[in-house]
């Protein structure tokens, strides 16, 4: 699905000396390669606080703790994500509120959301799925009028930028209160181990999650509030700073291999490309397809797997159907869209080295197997 080894050899001499230079520095922890990559990562989202951690779930766990939320507070989220996104929320003591998406971007169904708003309602978690921006300008909306907070999950839309109808343009991850981000190697910027990232542009919240990455300090062994320990090493921190500068590229080769798959899919009635939104630049972090149709999905999986075509199914089961967030609250035929979405969708490798022949390997075979498969 991804090509991590191609991609780290066009960039290997200045990875390589960069990670040399950490070592013999000896400062592996929150060294002046962690406040470096901070201060580029805030330069390009333009965000007033990027806050480094260990990983993208710690990421919204930390957002999440910063909120001064009460246990059985309420936060709605989508039920087509990763399971991190609810994981937090539950973790914390706090309710998941899940809602249904958007049959074309997968982000938050406004409609749903708003009809999902109690009394204890505090947050809303868009998730910027596969890679291109949720209704922001219904989301933002929806909060302001209810006075909620909005952490936007941007674990896989790193780069992706949105235009509100008011002809504003700003960065996934910096619209709402606290954004939140994974550098998993997978991801559209991915380090060479775990670790995320906070954005915000409040220098409360900003301090309050500083503090709770570290033990709850702001002034070493005076502890004002129980944290965690989260921190991104030096060594991802170095490996980032080498590989920022070629985020935009990287995407903009995501969406190159977008578009022969779109090209190439665009006569076969059976696939529904993926749509890309008026509002939201689309930055691929996967290219999933909705098949529908005689051929079933996943009989087309099965023969992708006997060609060794990568393809994977994300997600297979929605989080309202996960034996740990079961609840009498859903049933089957609780999310409609979500529910068809995971019997109908796959998705094909999608990363920043695929060439023009591996996009017509994996495009003929998914093309004729359709074709030959036909009733
Ligand atoms: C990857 C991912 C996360 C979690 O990131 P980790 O770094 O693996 O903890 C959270 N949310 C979404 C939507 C993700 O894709």
């Amino acid at each position: 699905m991804v090509d991590l080894l191609s991609q780290y050899n066009k960039i290997k001499s200045q990875v390589d000396k960069a990670i040399l230079d950490v070592v013999e520095s000896s400062a592996y922890i929150n060294g002046p390669e962690v406040k470096s990559f901070q201060q580029e990562l805030e330069d390009y989202l333009k965000v007033k606080h990027v806050i480094p951690c260990a990983n993208g779930t710690d990421a919204l766990q930390i957002a999440m703790m910063a909120l001064g939320l009460k246990p059985g507070d309420e936060v709605i989220t989508a039920t087509f994500t990763y399971v991190a996104t609810a994981e937090v929320i539950a973790l914390l003591g706090l309710k998941p509120v899940l809602v249904d998406v958007d049959v074309d971007t997968f982000g938050l169904n406004p409609d749903q959301v708003r009809a999902a708003i109690t009394p204890k309602t505090k947050a809303i978690v868009p998730v910027h799925l596969f890679g291109q921006c949720a209704n922001m300008d219904a989301i933002m909306e929806i909060a302001q009028e209810h006075k909620l907070f909005v952490v936007e999950d941007t674990a896989q839309a790193i780069g992706a930028s949105y235009t509100f109808k008011n002809g504003e343009t700003k960065m996934a991850g910096t619209m709402g209160d606290i954004g939140t981000t994974s550098f998993f190697p997978s991801k559209n910027l991915g380090c060479y181990g775990d670790g995320g990232a906070i954005f915000t542009n409040s220098d409360h919240l900003a301090s309050e999650m500083r503090m709770i990455a570290n033990h709850g300090q702001s002034v070493r062994y005076y502890h004002d509030r129980i944290g965690v320990n989260s921190r991104l090493d030096s060594i991802q921190a170095a490996i980032l700073r080498c590989k920022l500068p070629h985020l935009d590229a990287y995407c903009d080769a995501r969406r190159a291999a977008a578009d022969f798959y779109d090209k190439a899919f665009a006569e076969v009635p059976e696939i529904k490309t993926p749509v890309r939104d008026a509002q939201s630049t689309h930055v691929f972090h996967q290219y999933t397809l909705q098949l529908s149709g005689a051929v079933g999905r996943d009989a087309l999986v099965d023969y992708l797997q006997t060609q060794e075509i990568p393809c994977m199914i994300y997600y297979p089961v929605a989080l309202h159907m996960q034996t740990a967030y079961r609840d009498d609250r859903y049933t089957d035929g609780s999310f409609p869209v979500t529910e068809s979405l995971v019997q109908s969708v796959f998705s094909l490798p999608m990363h920043t080295e695929l060439t023009n022949e591996q996009l017509t390997k994996i495009t003929t075979a998914v093309v004729d197997f359709i074709k030959n498969n036909r009733k």
